[in-house]
């Protein structure tokens, strides 16, 4: 490709809109073209990328017994309301009529349309396993699309689901599933985490996310360094330390005047935050719930609504707080009746706790559970903090934060039960088709790879997914020997087989070429100037080397393929 014939150009200043590396980059370097919020043009040299991460997809698939299909995104509305999931789905579905009234949906997954088909074909055990995927565009109406192609309304999806006639097949198509998504980062060179995740309200069993590590990533994996545990926030769990054991006191009312957050009130008693009980109020399906925590813990939302098996859940207002009688900032479990109580396991390692009085101003010192107050579900709903113990080995746990990347989830008999996908057993009983569903967003894997591999001066594309992977830049290409060096040694890449951008500009200055080059982040830049020729030779440099090196013209083609070689095991 050369660079007189690019459609695209590259910008010198940041967009003013680019909140993160990979938009603002993808957008400098001309790279995808912003028709609306949250949607995008993939312009010729992102394409590139795109196309190759797909080709690995594929093949990864295949290998793992896929077969890829192509299903529709428009479909009719009534498939989603058979499965609940257009309320389940809201705002977030794009909706419209077609011209006789009736209505239909852009699709933003498939499993409605994919368990129609498998009912359509599948009679018999025999006929089980599948593993059917697509590449596809999804459409999910983001209330507030950012990042660039991190989080947009239009997106291009690979999506699989497996169909198991038993849990032991639904385990090998995951455990195939799950293998072949390691391929595919690694060929994309881009190593990644898998991480438990929080199944959510479908009922499903396992769910895995696959996460790239980023400094900006706006999810946060919980690990250990010492075993393996890997987890995302929202399921992670930890090992609380047992708290000082003392002996019980009695409940004994302390002045707390203005005191209303519990990093106040551990300053004013002089006692550390995890000696206090903290009350938090949520509604959960417009039923007011109180929550008890001990201090030094946050509440985990996930886990909450997990545990109180609800649709929604959200803080409750001052007003809903009073009108239910309680005092917010000065609540505790003591006396209190009528109303939903859960607790976390944490107030249960400590005792003789700070507590709400109920009423302004005060806190009673030496609550303990259960003495003094009663829960009616005592369970896990705590968020975990670093250096918390691991709950497989002991060890502190780390987090790292990063941009999701897949996602691997044992869907069991939702869609098929909702929509009649059955089967006849061994025993010639009907049963429903067990399922499992696994994405990865292509463009949103672009976009993560160049938040996780990028300096001041632009990307640093991994090899295997550069939309070119030599950058040829010719300088003072007016001189007849430069130009024809140059325009041989182009040829040659080709012929080899390394795909190359020529940086044939004859109105741009070195300057602004080398800057190009470092924006646009290919894996090896390769200048043709007057002085190298004269010498018989070209500067050959790795984008993220510090100096380049002089290579004889006969060595170059040899030098750049030992160098992609190198870098594609790296
Ligand atoms: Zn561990």
């Amino acid at each position: 490709m050369r660079f007189t014939q690019l459609v695209t150009k590259t910008m010198r200043d940041d967009p003013p809109e680019a909140e993160t590396a990979s938009h603002r980059l993808l957008l400098r370097a001309g790279f995808i073209y912003q028709v609306a919020a949250g949607i995008y043009a993939s312009l010729p040299l992102a394409w590139r990328t795109l196309r190759k991460i797909e080709a690995i997809i594929r093949e990864e698939m295949d290998a793992a017994g896929g077969q890829e299909l192509m299903m529709p995104a428009l479909q009719p509305l009534e498939l989603w309301q058979q499965t609940g999931r257009a309320a389940a789905f809201g705002d977030n579905l794009f909706s419209l009529e077609d011209r006789r009234g009736r209505p239909m949906a852009l699709a933003p997954t498939h499993e409605e349309v994919v368990t129609s088909i498998v009912r359509a074909n599948v009679q018999s055990y025999r006929d089980l396993p599948q593993i059917l995927y697509q590449i596809q565009t999804k459409f999910r109406d983001e209330p507030r699309p950012r990042a660039g192609l991190v989080r947009v309304r239009e997106f291009t999806m690979k999506d699989a689901y497996s169909f198991n006639g038993d849990e032991e097949s639904l385990e090998q198509s995951y455990r195939a599933m799950a293998q072949a998504y390691h391929n595919i980062y690694r060929r994309c060179g881009l190593p990644v985490l898998m991480a438990e995740a929080d199944s959510g309200a479908i009922g499903g069993k396992d769910s895995h996310e696959f996460i790239l590590a980023t400094d900006t990533g706006e999810d946060t994996v919980i690990t250990c360094s010492g075993c393996s545990y890997t987890a995302n926030a929202e399921k992670a769990e930890a090992l609380l330390p047992e708290g000082t054991v003392e002996v019980e006191v009695c409940l004994e009312e302390v002045s707390t005047p203005g005191i209303k957050t519990i990093a106040d009130l551990a300053e004013y008693l002089d006692i550390p935050a995890e000696k206090t009980l903290k009350a938090v109020f949520y509604m959960a399906d417009d039923e007011i719930v109180f929550v008890t925590i001990r201090g030094d813990l946050e509440v985990n939302e996930v886990k909450l609504k997990n545990a109180l098996h609800v649709n929604e859940l959200r803080m409750a207002g001052d007003e809903e707080v009073e009108a239910a009688g309680l005092v917010a900032g000065s609540a505790s479990g003591i006396g209190i009746a009528g109303i939903q109580r859960v607790a976390d396991f944490s107030i249960s390692k400590g005792s003789n706790f700070v507590v709400g009085a109920n009423k302004p101003n005060a806190h009673l010192r030496g609550a303990n559970y259960p003495r003094d107050f009663e829960v009616d579900l005592l369970t896990d709903i705590a968020l975990v903090q670093p250096g918390q113990p691991c709950p497989r080995c002991g060890r502190g746990l780390e987090a790292i934060r990063g941009v999701e990347v897949g996602h691997i989830f044992k869907l069991g008999t939702f869609f098929s039960e909702a929509l009649g996908a059955t089967f006849l057993d061994r025993d010639g009983r009907q049963q429903p088709v067990i399922m499992g569903c696994y994405g990865i967003g292509v463009g949103r894997l672009m976009a993560a790879a160049i938040e996780q591999n990028h300096d001041e001066r632009g990307i640093v594309f991994p090899v295997p997914i550069a939309p070119y992977q030599v950058h040829l830049v010719g300088l003072n290409l007016g001189q007849e020997e430069v130009a024809q060096a140059a325009e041989a040694l182009y040829i040659e890449l080709w012929d080899m087989g390394i795909e190359c951008l020529y940086d044939d500009r004859t109105d741009q200055s070195a300057g602004v070429k080398l800057n190009d080059a470092d924006l646009m982040g290919l894996p090896v830049r390769v200048i043709v100037s007057p002085r190298n020729v004269q010498q018989g030779a070209v500067e050959v440099k790795g984008r993220l080397e510090g100096d380049a090196v002089m290579v004889p013209l006969n060595e170059v083609p040899g030098d750049i393929q030992e160098r992609l070689d190198s870098y594609h095991g790296s």
